[in-house]
């Protein structure tokens, strides 16, 4: 799918073309500096864009596609099979009701539960994020950051939904806090066979939470695979550069910008051309500034030119970039 913003100073091409596919109980990890287009791909998932977005391609929850389905249905189908968990919960909790109303909210406009029910499974769910369940009588300034955190997890499973998306679930909590967030999420999805997309700009982070991730730069996927070959076996030069950029902890700004990895990510309405990432790139060559390479099989096993094909489905390592590419042949007489 594809996803440009149209603005009064021109077409902002934000996501350029992705493929990706998620399984039951599988977490993908999604990777990218500021800007690359990772909230716009997890928003557009479940048509929470504004609208000045255009959306094409295909976005198919369990068969049905999102773009397609009228609006009941895309109610329906919003907590109750599709959640999202956003960056800053401060922001997304209501500050003048106590958070048990809040979780027990989707359960009770989708119908899944009778008042009543609906406290028992509010109690239950927070014992599930490790709250007690006096907590549901808190309001969301009772709590800390990781505590309002987790009544956001709460809200996302109370549906028992089939995919979750957290953006960025952590980025705004310390580091002790975020790891047992991150932990938390990981194993209820694993327990309850829900896919998970995690969105962050730590790859350090996902490597240890997810199966699989994916990069993304300048509004495409550059590489993707497992998610532990991707961390320590990166093949195209912007993966390795956030393999390579642990934070610091203390200084914020260490986990914005990768170490060793100079310039700015591009502006979406000024690419450059061929390769987006040539300019920064310690490894370009002179067809980067004119060629741009799809996603190739990165995992040093024999290319079956099918299999690249099919390659949305496949779990294997790949990279977009010409230095993945095997050796052009000669041509024969
Ligand atoms: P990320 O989450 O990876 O930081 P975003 O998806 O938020 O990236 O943004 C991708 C690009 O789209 C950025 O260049 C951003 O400025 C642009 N963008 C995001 N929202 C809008 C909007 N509503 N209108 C125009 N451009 C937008
Ligand atoms: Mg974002």
């Amino acid at each position: 799918m594809a996803v440009t913003y149209r603005s009064a100073a021109g077409d902002v091409p934000a996501v350029r073309g992705i493929s990706l596919e998620v399984a039951e109980g599988e977490a993908l990890g999604l990777a990218g500096e500021s800007g690359s287009g990772k909230s716009t791909l997890a928003m557009t998932l479940l048509r929470l864009l504004p609208k000045s977005a255009r959306v094409t391609g295909e976005i198919l929850l369990d068969g049905e596609d999102v773009l397609r389905m009228n609006w009941g249905r895309l109610r329906a189908v919003r907590w109750a099979s599709a959640s999202v968990v956003f960056q800053g919960a401060q922001h997304a909790l209501n500050p003048v009701r106590r958070v048990g109303e809040q979780i027990a909210e989707p359960l009770l406009v989708h119908g899944i539960a009778a008042p009543a029910e609906a406290r028992t499974r509010v109690a239950g769910l927070l014992e599930q994020v490790g709250l007690p369940a006096w907590r549901a009588r808190s309001y969301p300034h009772e709590l800390s950051g990781g505590q309002r955190q987790r009544v956001m997890i709460a809200m996302a499973l109370a549906c028992s939904p089939r995919l979750i998306i957290a953006d960025e679930p952590t980025t705004a909590l310390d580091v002790m806090i975020q790891a047992q967030v991150l932990t938390l999420i990981r194993s209820l999805i694993a327990d309850r066979g829900i896919g998970l997309i995690m969105i962050s700009h730590d790859l350090s982070v996902l490597a240890a939470t997810c199966d699989r991730l994916a990069v993304m730069y300048a509004g495409r996927v550059v590489e993707t695979g497992p998610a532990r070959e991707v961390f320590t076996g990166a093949r195209h030069p912007y993966g390795r550069a956030l393999a390579e950029a642990f934070p610091t902890v203390g200084d914020p700004s260490s986990r914005m910008a990768p170490r060793g990895l100079g310039g700015d990510p591009p502006d979406p309405m000024r690419l450059p051309g061929g390769c987006s990432f040539h300019p920064r790139c310690p490894v370009a060559l002179p067809s980067c500034a004119w060629r741009e390479v799809e996603l190739w099989p990165a995992d040093g096993a024999a290319v079956d030119p099918a299999d690249h094909v099919t390659r949305s489905t496949e779990t294997r390592h790949t990279a977009a970039c010409v230095h993945v590419l095997p050796e052009p042949e000669e041509e024969s007489a």
